[in-house]
């Protein structure tokens, strides 16, 4: 079966309907604010709110979704901010959704001690976050899941937490590519046991899956209990 490249969800069935579309909207369109920024496990801030964490490979294109999908530059800047890029930055989107954007991995140039800090960093917030309702793994539509992206999706698996593959830059290829590239990756993800069966494909340049993902992220925190 080949994908349905009008769609942005894959498998298509997955698609949200229109309400969903319109509640997502809602969510993003209303306050969103930086909570606080945690450089050590020690400084995480209390979890009161369901979150979603946003995790890739550095140059994915995640602080260019977060803006996206948060319709301003706030959270981008703030995380891109020095000595902000290598801590966990937490915004609450109108109280409702914590969005967590994790530190890029794979960035070459980092010291190796570095490296080892926020890995770590991360390893404690995945696997003891109680309030933790999804992880979201960027990939780039034109490069899909690399070696790199392994270590997470084994330790996310192991520890039983849902993440969710999201296609970053999807205006990078063809309707073609972009559904042979689905295809792929789902059959990649069968062997994960943590991994949702459904993969959004989104590009922040054009604004394609925006919506969609906006109206995922909003069925999670009207589903989730308080923390
Ligand atoms: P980050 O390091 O993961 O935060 O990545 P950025 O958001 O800074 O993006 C890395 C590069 O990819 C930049 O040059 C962006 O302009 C580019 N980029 C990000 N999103 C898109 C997209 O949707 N389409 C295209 N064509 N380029 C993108």
């Amino acid at each position: 079966m080949t994908a349905d490249v009008a769609s942005t969800v894959y498998p298509p069935e997955h698609a949200r309907d229109a309400q969903a579309i319109e509640a997502g909207r809602l969510l993003f369109a209303g306050a969103c604010d930086f909570v606080a920024g945690a450089p050590t496990a020690d400084a995480l801030p209390e979890d009161t709110l369901p979150e979603v964490a946003f995790a890739g490979r550095s140059n994915v294109g995640k602080s260019s979704l977060l803006n996206a999908l948060t319709g301003r530059t706030t959270l981008a800047r703030v995380s891109n901010t020095p000595g902000r890029t290598r801590q966990l930055n937490f915004f609450s989107l109108g109280q409702r959704l914590m969005l967590v954007d994790l530190p890029g991995y794979g960035y070459a140039e980092a010291p190796k001690h570095e490296i080892a800090r926020w890995s770590e960093l991360m390893r404690l917030y995945l696997k003891g976050r109680a309030s933790l309702r999804r992880t979201l793994l960027l990939v780039d539509a034109r490069h899909g899941l690399k070696p790199i992206d392994d270590p997470l999706m084994t330790m996310l698996d192991e520890s039983a937490v849902s993440f969710q593959l999201v296609l970053t830059k999807s205006d990078k290829l063809s309707p073609k590519g972009l559904a042979q590239r689905l295809e792929t990756i789902a059959t990649a993800l069968k062997s994960h046991v943590a991994a949702h069966p459904a993969i959004h494909a989104t590009s922040a340049q054009g604004g394609t899956g925006i919506a969609e993902l906006r109206a995922e992220l909003a069925a999670l925190a009207s589903a989730s209990q308080p923390c």
